[in-house]
């Protein structure tokens, strides 16, 4: 017997109307690349992605081919989201922190034809455009009094080719599992691989992120997203926000201290989210200006651990309620957060922030297990590490063009690549990459957690843990370290910090101090290049 229920296809375009019809008036509000903070509504937005896919269909473009954006989080960047996929087309997020070539070759494997660019992006785009075959026009973000010099064939100004539209155009009626958007994983190990949300996952993920326990969002809050949305889709944001109808504040270009403290004041931002160095530079500005954080009330932190330090001194100093999260672009991205069950609720002080600082449990929608080496399911014992696998409506199914097949099995798990444990209660903590992780005489020392020790000694800017050749137990941890500026630490005094507070044999073989320490595109740690760095290196105790 089949349901009597209406099918209603799960599409984006349905939130950008909801928001429209129930939000119309409530704000975005957006620090442009022209400089100026600029104001637009729900119902302007919505108006003008209409008239992006009017012309993007005008222009001969079509239902699931890929429209490339590399911009900053702006409501033009929303518009054009919206309209790529309300006329059937595929939004492809492009990270401009890559190098030209990396994004060239991305942009060659998805086969973007058209691409909507941040003005300062152009300089960039003209060395990527003419080596992507399959790109035929490129959309400034902007006005034609801001128009830059452009010896590239088929360039226009967003504002002007939307003005050619009058937005009477209907929003294609798709199945909900057709392709909406695209993002390339950062590729830390070979190519990158091409992860395709449908329009299904997309509102699904966007659901599950505004849930209570979850990102816990509603329309009386002001969002202000600086993880950007080429970075693994601002973590649904651009969803969940106008799902729910709440106001928000995009920052574009500018995420240092001082110009997000200035959003957060002057837009009475609540929620926000972002990966733990943009919070360093916050709380740093913070610090050496007397400030305080009045109306924010929740930040979400992730993309890489979040030092404990962060979440004390939001929580401590200016009442900010921290949700850690971990995820991953081919998870949409959210998979787990941080935030406290009833069986949690009593705690106080040191035993909630060791709470706080597990990566947390997932939500409904999202199922994972740890397992070893041979698929076998390990305990949920808070101690017990294993390879972290995922399933759900909103984890990618296979690579584009079915890369990294090896990652999926029979059974629809995923795996992350991420060592983690499980708590009884649920709760996940990342212990490590699983390319990362050191194994010491056959047993798995964490580099992540020698790290987060390392960086609460007072003296210690960053810290990077990485397995070293050892003659007798393979692998032994080396600590890296950069110090504060005008701090001097030894490596005993910071050798004497870590003991006693890990397992002896995961101390740290040697310390090494450096000027800089090497990162992606994404802000994650380069362990290979920092492997490679130090490969050779002898060890006090080899
Ligand atoms: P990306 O797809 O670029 O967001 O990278 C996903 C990876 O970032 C995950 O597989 C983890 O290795 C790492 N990651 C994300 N969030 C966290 C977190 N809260 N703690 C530790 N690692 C994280």
């Amino acid at each position: 017997m089949l349901g009597l229920m209406q099918q209603w296809p799960l599409l984006n375009h349905k939130i950008i109307d909801s928001a429209a019809r129930q939000h119309g008036a409530r704000e975005i509000v957006s620090r442009s690349v022209e400089g100026p903070i600029v104001r637009t509504t729900y119902g302007e937005a919505r108006t003008r992605a209409l008239k992006v896919a009017q012309r993007l269909a005008r222009d001969g473009f079509k239902r699931g081919e890929r429209i490339g954006t590399l911009a900053w989080n702006s409501a033009r960047h929303l518009e054009a989201w919206y309209g790529i996929m309300g006329m059937g087309g595929v939004y492809h997020t492009l990270n401009p922190r890559l190098f030209p070539e990396q994004i060239a070759w991305i942009m060659n494997h998805a086969e973007d034809r058209a691409l909507f660019v941040d003005l300062t992006f152009m300089p960039l785009v003209e060395k990527i455009a003419p080596l992507v075959k399959s790109l035929e026009k490129v959309i400034v973000l902007t006005d034609a009094a801001h128009m830059p010099e452009s010896k590239l064939p088929n360039v226009v100004a967003y504002e002007d080719w939307i003005a050619e539209a009058d937005g009477d155009f209907a929003w294609l009626a798709m199945d909900e599992n057709e392709a909406c958007g695209m993002c390339y994983t950062s590729g830390t190990t070979g190519d990158p691989k091409g992860v395709v949300y449908s329009h299904r996952s997309n509102v699904l993920h966007a659901m599950i992120a505004c849930m209570p326990d979850a990102m816990g969002i509603s329309s009386r809050d002001v969002i202000l997203p600086v993880v950007p949305m080429f970075h693994a889709n601002a973590w649904g944001l651009a969803q969940s926000a106008p799902m729910i109808g709440a106001k928000l504040v995009m920052p574009g270009g500018k995420m240092d201290g001082a110009s997000i403290y200035e959003l957060l004041d002057t837009e009475k931002v609540t929620f926000s989210a972002a990966v733990p160095t943009v919070w360093l530079m916050l709380l740093q500005h913070l610090e050496q200006n007397g400030l305080s954080l009045p109306h924010l009330n929740k930040v979400v932190i992730g993309g890489s651990a979040c030092p404990r330090a962060i979440t004390e001194k939001f929580e401590k100093n200016y009442g900010v309620q921290v949700i850690h999260a971990w995820g991953m672009t081919e998870m949409s991205p959210l998979g787990t957060l941080a935030t406290i069950k009833p069986e949690y609720a009593d705690l106080e002080g040191d035993a909630l922030f060791d709470i706080k600082q597990t990566q947390g449990y997932a939500p409904f929608g999202v199922e994972m297990k740890v397992t070893d080496d041979e698929n076998n399911e390990r305990p949920w014992d808070g101690k017990t590490f294993g390879r972290l696998k995922v399933r759900g409506p909103a984890v990618a199914s296979s690579y584009y063009g079915g890369a990294g097949a090896e990652q999926f099995d029979a059974e629809g798990w995923f795996d992350t690549g991420d060592v983690a444990h499980i708590n009884p209660n649920g709760y996940m903590q990342i212990t490590d990459r699983a390319k990362d992780v050191i194994k010491s005489g056959g047993e798995w020392i964490s580099t992540i957690d020698l790290e987060n020790l390392a960086v609460g000694h007072p003296d210690v800017a960053e810290a990077a843990v990485i397995g070293v050749a050892h003659p007798k137990w393979d692998e032994r941890p080396l600590l890296v370290i950069v110090r504060k500026p005008g701090k001097e630490p030894t490596r005993e005094a910071i050798l004497g910090f870590m003991e006693g507070k890990i397992a002896k044999w995961w101390m740290p073989d040697d310390v090494v101090f450096v000027a800089e320490i090497p990162h992606t595109a994404t802000g994650k740690i380069q362990k290979t290049t920092l492997r490679d760095q130090f490969r050779g290196y002898r060890l006090p105790t080899a």
